[in-house]
C-alpha cells in the first residue's frame, strides 16, 4: 500500500472511533510532527486537512511531553491484546472502565518528582476480567520505556511462571503498587523502592483497578506490594505462603521475581512455585503431576 493510502486508511480509522468510542483517540503531539514530517508533499494538504479535523476537538487529550507528566500507554487489556470479542459485555465495561481510570492515571501529577522524570505512566496490562491478579511494586527502568508493568528479566520470569501454572500472560492481569518509575535523582540508571509516602498516594488507582477487575485471587509480589496493599511489613520468610485477604479477596504473598533472579538457589524457587500451587488449588484448577514437581 502506498504511503497516501495508508495515511488515508489511517485517519478513516481514526474517525470511526471518534464516531463510536467513549474513548477518543489521541496521539502525542511528537507523533503529529513526524507524522507531518513525513507526509509526501503531493497529499501534504489534504492529509493535513483531514488530520486536523480528526484531532481539533480532541487537544485535550493530546498526551503532554515527559516534564509535563508523560505519554498514555493504553495497556489495559482489551480486544487487541486478549482476544476479547463483543459477545463478553462484561469484559468490554471493564476494558471502558479501566480506560477511564487510566487516563486519569496518566496525566497524574500528585508525585510532581515522578511525573517529572517518568518516560510515561505504567498502568496495568492482561485480562481486564482476570481471576488471578499479580501486583508488584513499581515499573523500572524497561516498563518505564515500554508502557507495560514486568517487561524486563524479572517480568520474564514472572511470564514463565504463569505459563507454568498453565495460563497464558493475557489470561491473568498484571500491575504494581505504583504507576510511576520511582525517581533515581542524579543517576540514569537503577532503580528504588517507592516510599511509603508514594504507594499512600497511588494506591487508591490500584484499588480501582482491583475493585473493577474483581479477581478470585491476588498475589503480591514481595514485601513492598505487601506493604502496599496490606500496609503490613514484616520480612518475606514470615509473609510468604500463606494466605492474608485483600477487602475480602484472597491474598497469595511470595517472593517478587527479581529476588529469585538475586538468588538462584533451587529451594527458594521451589517455595513461589508451591505458593503458585496454592493459587492453584484456590482457583480449583486441576494440577497435573508435572506441575507438582515442577522446578522454576
Ligand atoms: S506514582 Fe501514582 S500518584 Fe504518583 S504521580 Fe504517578 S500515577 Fe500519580
Amino acid at each position: 500500500m502506498q504511503f497516501p493510502q495508508a495515511l488515508e486508511s489511517v485517519l478513516q480509522t481514526l474517525e470511526r472511533m471518534r464516531a463510536e468510542s467513549a474513548h477518543r483517540p489521541c496521539a502525542s503531539r511528537r507523533a503529529l510532527e513526524a507524522l507531518n514530517r513525513v507526509a509526501p508533499s503531493h497529499s501534504a494538504e489534504s492529509i493535513s486537512e483531514s488530520r486536523t479535523s480528526v484531532m481539533e476537538q480532541h487537544s485535550p487529550p493530546v498526551a503532554p511531553e515527559r516534564s509535563e507528566g508523560g505519554s498514555c500507554p493504553k495497556n489495559l487489556g482489551g480486544p487487541s491484546r486478549t482476544g476479547i470479542d463483543s459477545a463478553a459485555p462484561s469484559k468490554h465495561q471493564n476494558v471502558e472502565k479501566l480506560g477511564a481510570v487510566n487516563e486519569r492515571v496518566c496525566v497524574c501529577v500528585k508525585c510532581p518528582n515522578l511525573a517529572r522524570s517518568r518516560t510515561q505512566t505504567v498502568f496495568g496490562v492482561g485480562n481486564p476480567d482476570a481471576d488471578l491478579m499479580f501486583v508488584g511494586e513499581a515499573p523500572g527502568a524497561d516498563e518505564d520505556a515500554q508502557g507495560e508493568p514486568f517487561v524486563g528479566r524479572a517480568g520474564q520470569l514472572l511470564t514463565k511462571i504463569v505459563r507454568a501454572m498453565g495460563f497464558a500472560r493475557e489470561d491473568v492481569y498484571i500491575a504494581n503498587i505504583l504507576k510511576c518509575r520511582p525517581d533515581t535523582p542524579g543517576s540514569s540508571y537503577g532503580n528504588r523502592p517507592p516510599t511509603p509516602r508514594e504507594m499512600q498516594t497511588c494506591r487508591p488507582y490500584l484499588i480501582e483497578q482491583i475493585d473493577i477487575i474483581r479477581p478470585k485471587v491476588i498475589v503480591a509480589l514481595g514485601a513492598v506490594a505487601v506493604e502496599g496493599l496490606l500496609g503490613t511489613r514484616a520480612p518475606m520468610r514470615e509473609l510468604r505462603g500463606r494466605w492474608d485477604s485483600f477487602n475480602g479477596t484472597p491474598l497469595m504473598v511470595t517472593y517478587h521475581p527479581a529476588y529469585l533472579l538475586r538468588n538462584q538457589s533451587p529451594s527458594e524457587k521451589r517455595k513461589v512455585w508451591e505458593d503458585m500451587m496454592l493459587v492453584l488449588e484456590r482457583l480449583e484448577k486441576p494440577i497435573s503431576e508435572k506441575q507438582r514437581n515442577y522446578f522454576l
